[in-house]
């Protein structure tokens, strides 16, 4: 990739960021879907195109309006609010409400993390770092970060961001694996002491990965690399046939690629990016060898299930890819997270932010931006299953331990105290809708 070019655009950034509130700004029509628009995304595996890559982009999705109901009783739901409507959150509650009022736990870390580019970076890492020691940040930039040089480049402009934050803040980074990956590349990331990894893209299946592998036979001689250096190498694990339904290609990534591939490269370790399904959490659950094989669970997906994409209308803010799934799905991964075998789960947001406009667009793009109040999010989800007990190993130990680096040194507390969320955030001179825009949420951060 031309690093020049990355720094010019990475360049491009204010050096005042924050978490502001600003006005609701009317949308514009979006390019923010071109990247998804790029061609020559050539299906994974088999040769189909690239469907996503027409019709979306991003690896997860929306953030959205949408009600809630409180962490202190399950049966309270909010009011509808104005706007044509909140999306209603339909997660059940069996949790041991009030039980606990603060959870002081380690520092977590965020091991999925999209922070884009130019003025971009300095608005959205703070949210982050205010609350995280350290994110694994995510490569598909346009042109994606391939190389060590490359994401050095990159890391430093997030450590800038995050200083006035959280002077501790580490990003550290995944590179974007590509069919013309050499053994070479894969060899300086793990000499860098900063790159973790490298990130699997099937092409055409998320934002920018028009970039990503056409057929894993192209990068087995990277892959066994990988497993010789002990990188991991993390998965966007959906197939992109466009014959295979949107809500069936987690689980036909499984069966198709990824238990091949676990097979051929016996020592590799790998994470299944942002699961959603009980196929994945089970499969993850039950892989015969410990410590090879884990996953990381986005909020949006251990909150919602797929009926908040069309509650009342088109929801573009929970748009996201993987999609939303349906209801046994979001139980299965939210009971997986917390289970008998939840040291293979930790914690991910995939936040991924877009312009307002890009997300209410004629081509939204997937991404849901969750940065603002991740922790807050999860801690929902596990209460809402009577499980607080078990959030500290998911957001602060599990990653450490799968990832072979210490855990945090530090603390944080988690209050249950309500507070609104601004229905936008700054974004790098444009404005971001977040997870619960506008809605009151039971957990806050002290
Ligand atoms: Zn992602």
């Amino acid at each position: 990739m031309n690093v020049r070019a990355m720094m010019t655009t990475l360049l491009m950034r204010t050096t005042t960021i924050q978490t502001t509130t600003v006005g609701t700004r009317k949308g514009t029509m979006t390019p923010s879907c071109s990247s998804s628009l790029r061609r020559g995304g050539v299906s994974f595996v088999s040769s189909l195109d690239s469907f996503e890559s027409s019709t979306g982009n991003r690896c997860r999705g929306g953030g959205g309006r949408r009600k809630r109901r409180t962490a202190s009783s399950s049966s309270r739901r909010i009011p509808t609010r104005r706007g044509g409507g909140r999306v209603v959150l339909s997660f059940s509650s069996t949790g041991n409400e009030n039980s606990i009022e603060t959870l002081t736990m380690t520092k977590p870390d965020d091991w999925h993390l999209h922070v884009r580019d130019g003025a971009k970076i300095a608005s959205v890492v703070p949210h982050t770092a205010k609350t995280f020691d350290r994110a694994l940040i995510m490569p598909n930039l346009q042109p994606p970060i391939r190389t060590a040089e490359e994401a050095d480049t990159y890391r430093k402009l997030i450590l800038d961001a995050a200083k006035t934050t959280n002077a501790k803040f580490e990003p550290h980074m995944t590179l974007y694996l590509t069919d013309e990956t050499s053994e070479r590349t894969v060899e300086d990331a793990a000499k860098s002491g900063f790159v973790r990894g490298f990130k699997l893209y099937p092409a055409g299946a998320t934002t920018n990965s028009s970039f990503g592998v056409t057929d894993v036979k192209k990068v087995m001689p990277a892959l066994r690399k990988m497993a010789e250096l002990g990188l991991v190498l993390q998965v966007h694990g959906e197939v992109t046939h466009q014959s295979v339904d949107i809500f069936d290609r987690e689980e036909r990534y499984i069966e198709e690629v990824l238990k091949p591939l676990l097979e051929e490269v016996k020592d590799l370790r790998v994470v299944m990016e942002h699961i959603t399904t009980k196929n994945a959490a089970d499969f993850v659950s039950n892989f015969p060898e410990s410590g090879r094989l884990a996953a990381t669970i986005t909020p949006q997906h251990v909150l919602l299930n797929r009926n908040a994409l069309f509650k009342g209308g088109m929801r573009p803010h929970v748009y996201c890819l993987p999609i939303l799934k349906r209801e046994e799905h979001r139980e299965a991964v939210l009971n997986a997270a917390v289970g008998p075998k939840s040291e293979r789960f930790f914690l991910g947001t995939d936040s991924a932010p877009h312009p307002k406009g890009a997300k209410e667009s004629a081509c939204g793009c997937a991404g849901v931006f969750s940065a603002h109040a991740a922790l807050s999010f999860y801690a929902m989800a596990f209460d809402s299953v009577g499980k607080l007990d078990k959030l500290e190993a998911f957001a602060s130990h599990n990653g450490a331990d799968f990832y072979r680096m210490p855990r945090n040194s530090g603390t944080i507390t988690l209050k249950r105290e309500e507070w609104e969320v601004p229905e936008t955030y700054e974004f790098g001179g444009d404005v971001v809708v977040p997870f619960f825009a506008g809605e009151k949420i039971p957990w806050s951060t002290l």
